[in-house]
């Protein structure tokens, strides 16, 4: 099994004495700190157990202290609806809360295990099918928004971040536009606003408006007033709604 199955890996890869669970619930080895993937064998060879590791953090608290959403909870458990790794991949519309946090980065989240001590100068870098790809991995943002579903197939369908399909990349690629602040993005997104039969998408492109337009217009309020008038999904309505809060009280102070 890799990935899914039945077995909890963290757990057993830290009973059969292959490293330690730290404050960040990964599985810290000595050897490559806890860049590893797990991967397990059921068999009835009558193998001697090995000795369980046990816990060596310490006094560190950095991964908690470096979580972006407090996702961990303190004793090496986490509270996964919290973590930017499970948000990056939901299908809806990401809570307010997270989108900041994400910054530019589009799928998962990797700040525990960067922060790591025990990953310190660790070298991972094994096999070449194993190197990420710069284009694949760290894709123009504004390409992607519009990006037809054969294309996204030959060009991410081989990640794993591709699971999910194009949406969710995409609400994160409109989230990443605003967070880095790319006021070149605003033809696109209204544009996604007018067009795209996607309410998430259109809905998040809404919110991404409010965070990036500086210099507000009337005709900018007259088409956010139309495009909410013709929105039939309720949760894109209420990104049209606080889009447009935000957007009046700018230009009411401009
Ligand atoms: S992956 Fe990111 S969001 Fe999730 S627990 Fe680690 S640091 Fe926090
Ligand atoms: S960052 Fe510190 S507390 Fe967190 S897992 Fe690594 S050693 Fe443990």
């Amino acid at each position: 099994m890799v990935d899914t199955g039945e077995l909890s890996d963290v757990a057993v890869a830290q009973r059969a004495g292959l490293g330690f669970i730290g404050l960040n619930g990964l599985l810290i080895t000595p050897e490559f700190g806890s860049y590893v993937y797990l991967g397990e064998i059921i068999t009835n060879i009558p193998f001697e157990p090995d000795v369980p590791m046990s816990n060596q953090c310490g006094s560190c608290t950095r991964c908690i202290d470096y979580c972006p959403p407090s996702a961990l909870m303190g004793d090496g458990r986490l509270n996964a609806k919290r973590c930017l790794s499970y948000q990056t991949q939901t299908k809806g519309f990401m809570p307010e809360e997270y989108r900041p946090k994400i910054r530019s980065v589009i799928y998962g989240c990797d700040i525990c295990q960067q922060v790591c001590p025990f990953n310190k100068g660790k070298d991972f870098h094994f096999h070449p099918d194993m190197e990420p790809d710069p284009e694949s991995v760290m894709p123009e943002l504004q390409p992607l928004l519009t990006i037809g579903n054969k294309e996204f197939k030959v060009k991410f369908g081989h990640l794993a971040g591709s699971w999910r399909g194009k949406k969710p990349l995409q609400r994160n690629a409109i989230i990443a536009l605003a967070n880095v602040k790319d006021r070149s993005a605003v033809p696109q997104l209204l544009q996604l606003i007018d067009t795209d039969p996607r309410p998430v998408i259109r809905g998040t492109a809404a919110w991404a408006i409010a965070q990036l337009t500086r210099d507000v217009t009337p005709e900018l309020i007259t088409f956010m007033q139309q495009a909410e008038a013709q929105e039939i999904d309720p949760e894109a309505q209420g990104e049209f709604q606080n889009a447009l809060l935000k957007l009046n009280e700018q230009l009411s102070e401009n």
